[in-house]
Order: structure tokens, then C-alpha cells, then sequence
């Protein structure tokens, strides 16, 4: 039996949707996705940061996992957990 200790697992998905995090202080952009704004995949505990790029995954229902705020959007460990973060500068 493989006893995990160090790793922890996310939940891998499949994104049909990507944007980018924007800071907090971005104007203009008011449907965006903020920085801090927690990572809709269950039992992630990650936060979005901004710059990085945020998907939105077909293994989410919109209102289920994220009611009232638009899509779902996890962090990019669950779609490229080996290559990390993609970031737009
Ligand atoms: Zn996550």
C-alpha cells in the first residue's frame, strides 16, 4: 500500500475555461477573478493568485460549486500539477 505523506493530491480536471487573476486593485474588470479568492475544486485549500492563470473545469457545475459568483474557478494544480503555474505578466 502507497502511504502518502509529503504529497498531497489534488483532484485532477479537465479545463474547458482559463482567465487570469487579477490583483484586487484592478479596475475595470468587474465580473474578473480576484487574487485570494478561494479554489473551487473540493478539499483544495489554495488560494488564487494573481497573475497566474485560473481554470474553469468541466468537472464543476457552476452553481453547485461556486452559487451566485459566476464560474468555478480552481487553481492550476488540479489541470497541470507537473508543469505549475502558468503566469501572465
Ligand atoms: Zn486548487
Amino acid at each position: 500500500m502507497l502511504t502518502r505523506t509529503y504529497t498531497k493530491t489534488y483532484t485532477l480536471m479537465h479545463a474547458w475555461a482559463e482567465t487570469v487573476v487579477h490583483t484586487k486593485n484592478t479596475i475595470g474588470v468587474s465580473k474578473a477573478v480576484r487574487e485570494d479568492a478561494p479554489c473551487c475544486a473540493p478539499e483544495c485549500d489554495e488560494l488564487l493568485v494573481a497573475g497566474e492563470v485560473a481554470y474553469s473545469p468541466v468537472e464543476l457545475e457552476r452553481t453547485h460549486a461556486n452559487p451566485g459568483r459566476g464560474e468555478p474557478w480552481v487553481c492550476w494544480r488540479h489541470i497541470r500539477p507537473d508543469d505549475g503555474p502558468l503566469r501572465v505578466s
